[in-house]
Parts: C-alpha cells; sequence; structure tokens
C-alpha cells in the first residue's frame, strides 16, 4: 500500500510553497490508490504554536484535503524518540556535544586542512565528560559518522536518495555529524522524521527539494537502526515574482490571507497547476 505524509512545523502559516507541497503528497496517494498522512512536526517547542497548528487543519481543509485521524503530533511521542537514541547509543554510534554554536564556528575555521564546511567531532576524554557531565553541562547527542562507517563499512550500501533518478548515491558525510537530541530539545529534526516515518509505514517521502540534503542523513539513520527506507520524491520549489522561494516570513502569501484576499480554493490549485 503506497502511504505518503506531509509534514510541516506549526512554527508559521502555511504559504503557497506548503500548498504545492501538500497537493502534490495528497494527489499522488489519491492516483496511486493510496493513503495521505498529515503529521504535525512540533518538537521543537520553542517556536512550535497551537495557533499554528490549529491554522495548519483550516488552511489544509480548504484547500480540498483530506487526512486521516488521529494527526501523529511529534510532541507526544518523546518515548520514541528516546528509544531510538538509546538504540544509537548503546551501538556506540553517538557522542556527547558540548560546545556551543560559536566553538563549533570555530572549530570548523581552524581545522587541520582548512575551514570544514561541516562538523566533525569525537567524544571528549572519559575524565573530562564525566567532570563536565557532574556539573551540570549542557550538552547534545551527535552521530558520529567515524562510528556509522565502522559499522556499515562504509556508506557505498545505503543506494540512492531519489526514486525514479537513481545517480545521488547517499553521502551522509556532507551533513557532517548532526545533532540527534539537541541541548534545549531532546531529540533533533532528523532523528523523529526517520523514527515517524518508519512507524507510520510511509512508503514515499514526497517533499521539496530543500530538504534533499537532509536525506543524506535520514538514509543512514535507517540504515543504523534498522529501518525500511522510503522511496523518496523531492519536487522543485515554488518562487514568487521575485524569483526567490517562498518562506514562511512573506505574509503575503500565507494561504489564510490569499483567501482573505477573496481566491478561492479551485484558483489556488489552479495556480499551482492542480486544476
Ligand atoms: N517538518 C519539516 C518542515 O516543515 C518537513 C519534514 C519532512 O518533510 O521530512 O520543513
Amino acid at each position: 500500500m503506497f502511504v505518503t505524509r506531509f509534514a510541516p512545523s506549526p512554527t508559521g502559516y502555511l504559504h503557497k510553497g506548503h500548498a504545492f507541497s501538500a497537493l502534490t503528497a495528497f494527489e499522488a496517494a489519491r492516483e496511486a490508490g493510496g493513503r495521505f498522512i498529515l503529521r504535525v512536526e512540533d518538537i521543537d517547542t520553542t517556536r512550535s504554536r497551537p495557533e499554528f497548528e490549529a491554522a495548519i487543519y483550516e488552511d489544509l481543509a480548504w484547500l480540498g484535503l483530506a487526512w486521516e485521524t488521529p494527526v501523529r503530533r511529534q510532541s507526544e511521542h518523546a518515548a520514541d524518540y528516546q528509544a531510538a537514541l538509546a538504540r544509537l547509543e548503546a551501538d556506540g554510534l553517538l557522542y556527547r556535544c558540548f560546545r556551543t554554536r560559536r566553538e563549533i564556528a570555530e572549530a570548523m575555521v581552524s581545522a587541520p586542512h582548512g575551514a570544514m564546511d561541516v562538523f566533525r567531532g569525537a567524544p571528549l576524554p572519559p575524565a573530562e565528560e564525566t567532570a563536565r557531565l557532574a556539573a551540570g553541562e549542557p550538552f547534545a547527542w551527535r552521530l558520529s559518522l567515524d562510528a556509522a562507517a565502522r559499522r556499515l563499512g562504509g556508506f557505498e550500501g545505503l543506494g540512492f536518495l531519489e526514486e525514479g533518478q537513481g545517480a545521488v548515491a547517499a553521502r551522509p558525510e556532507l551533513g557532517g555529524d548532526v545533532v540527534l537530541a539537541r541541548k534545549d530539545v531532546g531529540v533533533a529534526y532528523h532523528l523523529a522524521v526517520v523514527v515517524d516515518d518508519a512507524l507510520q509505514g510511509v512508503t514515499h517521502v514526497i517533499r521539496g527539494r530543500d530538504l534533499f540534503e537532509a536525506t543524506h542523513v535520514q538514509r543512514l539513520l535507517q540504515a543504523l537502526l534498522g529501518l525500511p527506507t522510503p522511496a523518496y520524491r523531492h519536487h522543485g520549489l515554488l518562487v514568487g515574482p521575485d524569483g526567490k522561494r517562498f518562506a514562511k516570513r512573506d505574509r503575503a502569501q500565507t494561504l489564510r490571507s490569499l483567501r482573505e484576499q477573496g481566491m478561492s480554493p479551485a484558483d489556488l490549485r489552479k495556480e499551482l497547476g492542480f486544476g
């Protein structure tokens, strides 16, 4: 059974780009006779707001979409993410990172071969780690690419990133040692997405090209956690008249302001190529 999802974060109002993404996934599910899931990615409790979540339901219903209920909200499933994190930790694939953003930027610039574009770190010596933990210093959990490569015997076996266009091999090293649990929030985006896609039986991840880079690391996490790998389709991003992609800050292009300006869902669907 074909299962796909639209997974917005309630950190702002949905705009035309979201509408395009949601419609692309929704129509793909309909054409395949499959299921369409809506998932609310609200693990970032510092930025998520209930009024934005309410607006997601309202805007998508206005657009004519229907989804299964109950909707999975990431903030209600911390135990699932903690279990995945604990498994990776038990497998020796994570390390605690106490560095601040500034220290990370400095480490990247002073790397032996000039500036690194991504961060690669290492666990602290045990005595220092124990002391910093005892002092109550906050830390993030990072995935060790070195440990992951050892575990999998390299990354060649991860396969390709895009359905139907197999040319781009997964290269998680491009993302560096990603954070899987933040200092302030107990989990980070990549881990929550991979766990949820697997738990929800998602067979096709259909999302914008802005998330293409994320797919490299998500493929790696699936391999390390023994999870099935969905097929990925990354659609092109809509741009406004100024040639820039829509962003949550562009108030005039939010679905609610288009609605207030008198646009009908049929007009918008047509404009987005779903007429
Ligand atoms: N929650 C992410 C976002 O709003 C999307 C995650 C995904 O589709 O994998 O950008």
